[in-house]
């Protein structure tokens, strides 16, 4: 066999074999009160969603638990086939280390993931939020109690779609969904989608008005054993 043939199959070898290898994450505690060990770098982009900040990124804000880091890849993986055209963008997850994450009360041991909602715009496509640092990296992005914000249009169709993938995702990957925190006004208008009666079956809301007002994001917080 040619040298360089050869050198290249083994590199490829050593290559998966690295990645399989890939340690898995260990977490402490809670999400309010945890750290994490090993965590694992969310992808910046990929072909249907993108995260919410390159800054974010590059300070190191995007670190989740391995076995979430599967779960949201997963779901997107199967909202790509499934509504191809429709984009999503993530936001905040936790530190590499865990541990306190202003200003965030929990995502304290990389099972929390905040989501933000995709929306269409007037033409009715589906496009990301339009975050810059002026409106806070999108957190500062008030929608309306119709889901409304300047000419864009939540897409609970599309959320609804993004939550169902996610719990499949969790299951298959023997992770537990604890639950959903997301604005009560807008809850209501996501349980009228197609798709409402399932996602009220399958998923915990918060009931309760959340100390910020999760308008434009929605946060989940995911079940994996971890130590004390
Ligand atoms: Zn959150």
């Amino acid at each position: 066999m040619n040298k360089l043939i050869h050198a290249l199959i083994l590199m490829v070898i050593a290559g998966t074999a690295g990645a399989a290898e890939r340690e898995q994450s260990v977490c402490y505690g809670t999400t309010a009160k945890g750290r994490l060990e090993k965590a694992w770098q969310l992808p910046g982009s990929g072909n249907n969603f993108t995260v919410y900040s390159r800054a974010g990124v590059a300070a190191g804000r995007n670190y989740v638990h391995s076995s979430v880091y599967a779960v949201v890849l997963d779901a997107y993986q199967s909202l790509q086939q499934n509504f191809p055209d429709k984009r999503y963008v993530y936001g905040e997850t936790g530190r590499e280390r865990g541990g306190l994450f202003r200003p965030h009360k929990t995502h304290q041991n990389g099972l929390s993931v905040d989501f933000f909602v995709p929306v269409v715009d007037q033409g009715g496509r589906s496009v990301p939020l339009p975050i810059t640092p002026l409106n806070k990296l999108g957190y500062d992005i008030e929608f309306s109690k119709d889901g409304r914000f300047q000419q864009y249009k939540i897409d609970f169709e599309a959320m609804a779609a993004h939550l169902l993938a996610l719990k499949k995702a969790a299951d298959l990957n023997g992770v537990k969904i604890w639950r959903v925190i997301f604005d009560n006004d807008l809850q209501a208008l996501l349980f009228r989608t197609s798709q409402g009666k399932e996602l009220r079956a399958q998923l915990l809301f918060s009931k309760k008005k959340p100390w910020v007002r999760h308008d434009e994001h929605y946060h989940v917080d995911f079940i994996v054993p971890c130590k004390e």
